[in-house]
């Protein structure tokens, strides 16, 4: 079965101490995970998907607006992959089983050509790591299993800002979703 990996939102704002959406120490505590994960892929060939937020500073039409501060504004340093995951992206990013995509809301399919890449690679099934769990990793699974793709998700490379909404995501992923649920780096 062919898998992908998509990395969501693994970014200095919603990951730094002094991120602009940050998710604390919770967020940089996944900091190795995401990391490992994503390198294993790569080296594996497997296609790996970097799909990370970006927003225009005053995009008065976009409904995050009235929800959150700015953040992973267009061309600013709060858009940089976080920590070590920067440099296994720059390492690698050569590689054809890499994908950077833009998004532009939480789903890393709305508005996005994720599907195409996936369907003409013949990718099944989807593997997520990133932030935050309750949100953009929640909207993602949800499309992905609306278009029949199956998922697994990294329990300890996920995370959110809150806890009660990482754990209601992690128990709907499973209970909802089908997802299969992976303790750490997981061998698959
Ligand atoms: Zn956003």
């Amino acid at each position: 079965m062919n898998k992908a990996l998509i990395n969501i939102d693994y970014t200095f704002d919603f990951a730094a101490v002094d991120g602009r959406l940050s998710c604390g120490e919770k967020g940089q505590l996944i900091e190795r995970e995401v990391s490992a994960i994503t390198e294993r892929f790569i080296q594996n060939g497997d296609f790996t998907v970097f799909a990370i937020d970006v927003h225009e500073l005053n995009n008065h039409y976009h409904p995050e607006r009235a929800l959150f501060p700015p953040h992973n504004i267009r061309n600013s340093a709060g858009r940089n992959l976080f920590g070590s995951l920067r440099e296994v992206y720059e390492r690698n990013k050569q590689s054809p089983h890499i994908y950077y995509l833009d998004k532009t809301r939480y789903s890393a399919f709305a508005g996005t050509d994720l599907e195409l890449k996936l369907r003409e690679r013949g990718i099944t099934e989807l593997h997520l790591v990133g932030l935050c769990t309750d949100i953009c990793v929640l909207h993602t699974a949800v499309d992905a299993y609306n278009k029949g793709f199956s998922i697994a998700v990294y329990e300890d490379a996920v995370a959110s800002f809150s806890q009660q909404g990482h754990d209601w995501a992690m128990e709907h992923f499973k209970a909802a979703l089908g997802a299969t649920i992976i303790k750490g780096k997981g061998v698959c």
